[in-house]
């Protein structure tokens, strides 16, 4: 599943036309596309209104209309705010009309069963238009179900803002990918059910969706002999006295997640809590900042640490090192990284995302995903910004979304757990793109699982150590 912005939907429209697939075309097959998805959750019976803008949103609007015309469906095409203006959706309304095919008033009176809103796509701004409002309005008061073509009508396509006046989408059949601001603040909440339609071109897209199948495509098969240095050898630095169970949630993370070996540098107290609940760890104490042996393979450095003059020293020389080293909690800090031959991973909240590039909390929700890309972009380093919708921005401008995960992770110390996964995956996969975005789908997929029959209260991140293996079971062959 792919993601695009609008400026991207705007070139691959260009350039499809430019190596032969016209404009017409691809209204065409949004349209039939549009027509497959609907009448899988439509009744044959059902009253159908089409509400049709005047750019090429409104075009695909038409071509609905006519296939639901062609198979016998009731339904009704209206231009509240005016007839098509774009070529294309004007030589598909000249040949609606040719085929015998009306087009009708809007009134406010109506009564049908399914409102399909085509007014505005990807070309869409905000404020709307007070003629927009109107209509927009009176689709969210009307007693139909709601869907949305591409997106609804007063929501950004790359942003998480919206109108006040924006559609309450039922269903959101988006054409070609998926659009960024199905994953951000407030907008996500007015897609309603997502479908994505194929309207016939290649999928060219650096951000994807990560979905069970991706997981499955890259999940580490191993076969042959092994031992425990193929797993991997990684060092955690986590856990003072006060804060213990930082280290072991994320020793527990590394341990269930498939790590071939585990050192964690903490204190001597820390290590008397740690060791009994993560007995295959192995502990280092008063670990020298110049002296970190060089034999493992990542690094993950932060929970339950408070950041100071001797862990930035510390960091600083990690960052020599070629390791693999993940970032997180008291070990996140405005820094600039140096080039180098392993991956940086920095994996904060949103507050601390918030810390770290100085925008407001509210901003990075609407933006989380430019943000999070811009950062890595400008840091050569890959940056996972947690929360709903986990964005996963690389280095080289590509990245993921995460659609697993629940408020049930709303807790303490799940962020501990996810580091230690990750300093895990990295070690067990090849490809360090898919070792993140897997670590980061599973731990999501554990509280979505727990939530199913246990809720969202009462899951503790302690529990991953027994939903771990029960989750993995289901990608492991
Ligand atoms: P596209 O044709 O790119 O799919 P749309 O169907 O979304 O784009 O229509 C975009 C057109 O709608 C714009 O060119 C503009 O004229 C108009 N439009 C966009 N936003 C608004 C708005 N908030 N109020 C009024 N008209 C708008
Ligand atoms: P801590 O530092 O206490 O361990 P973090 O805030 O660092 O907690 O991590 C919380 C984890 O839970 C992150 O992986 C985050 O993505 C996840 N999470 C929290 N709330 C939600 C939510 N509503 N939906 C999905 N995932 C969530």
């Amino acid at each position: 599943m792919y993601l695009y912005r609008s400026q991207q939907i705007k070139e691959i429209d260009r350039r499809a036309e430019q190596i032969g697939m016209s404009l017409f075309s691809l209204m065409e097959n949004a349209g039939s596309g549009l027509y497959r998805q609907l009448v899988s959750v439509i009744k044959k019976t059902d009253k159908v209104l089409i509400l049709s803008g005047k750019g090429n949103n409104g075009g695909d609007g038409i071509v609905l209309a006519r296939y639901l015309k062609n198979n016998g469906y009731d339904v009704t095409l209206v231009f509240p705010i005016g007839e098509p203006k774009t070529p294309t959706a004007i030589e598909h309304l000249n040949y609606y009309q040719a085929c015998g095919y009306e087009v009708d008033l809007f009134s406010a009176n109506i009564e049908v069963d399914w409102v399909i809103d085509a007014l505005l796509g990807v070309g869409g701004q905000l404020p709307l238009r007070k003629d927009f409002a109107q209509i927009t309005d009176w689709i969210n008061q009307a007693k139909a179900k709601v869907a949305a073509v591409d997106l609804p009508t007063g929501v950004c396509s790359d942003e998480g803002n919206i109108d006040e006046h924006a559609v309450q989408a039922d269903y959101t059949f988006a054409l070609h990918g998926m659009k960024p601001s199905a994953f951000l603040f407030p907008a996500s909440g007015h897609y309603g059910e997502v479908s994505i339609i194929d309207i016939g071109i290649p999928q060219t897209s650096g951000w994807r969706v990560w979905t069970s199948d991706d997981v499955r495509n890259t999940w580490p098969k191993y076969t042959g002999n092994t031992h425990k240095g193929t797993f991997g050898n990684n060092l955690l630095i986590a856990g003072s006295d006060e804060m213990p169970g930082s280290a072991a949630l994320a020793a527990i993370g590394a341990l269930r997640f498939g790590t071939g070996k585990l050192t964690v540098a903490t204190t001597k107290h820390a290590s008397t809590i740690i060791g009994p609940l993560a007995p295959e760890a192995t502990f280092t104490f008063n670990l020298k900042t110049d002296e970190i042996p060089n034999h493992y393979l990542s690094v993950a450095v932060g929970p339950g640490l408070n950041p100071n003059d001797e862990l930035e020293i510390l960091i600083e020389n990690l960052l020599k090192q070629p390791v693999s080293i993940i970032l997180d909690a008291g070990a996140l800090k405005q820094r600039e990284y140096i080039k180098r031959n392993a991956a940086t991973i920095i994996t904060p909240h949103p507050g601390e995302f918030s810390r770290l590039t100085g925008k407001s909390s509210a901003d990075i929700q609407q933006n989380r995903i430019s943000l999070a890309s811009q950062y890595a972009i400008e840091n050569g380093i890959t940056v996972v910004l947690k929360g709903q919708y986990t964005v996963i921005a690389f280095p080289d401008g590509t990245g993921v979304v995460n659609k697993t995960g629940n408020r049930a992770l709303s807790k303490g110390g799940t962020g501990d757990t996810l580091t230690g996964m990750i300093l895990a995956s990295i070690g067990t996969h090849r490809n360090v793109k898919a070792a993140i975005a897997n670590a980061v789908f599973i731990h999501g997929a554990c509280a979505d699982h727990w939530i199913k029959d246990r809720g969202d209260q009462t899951l503790s991140a302690h529990d991953f150590d027994q939903l771990l293996p029960e989750i993995c079971s289901h990608f492991s062959s």
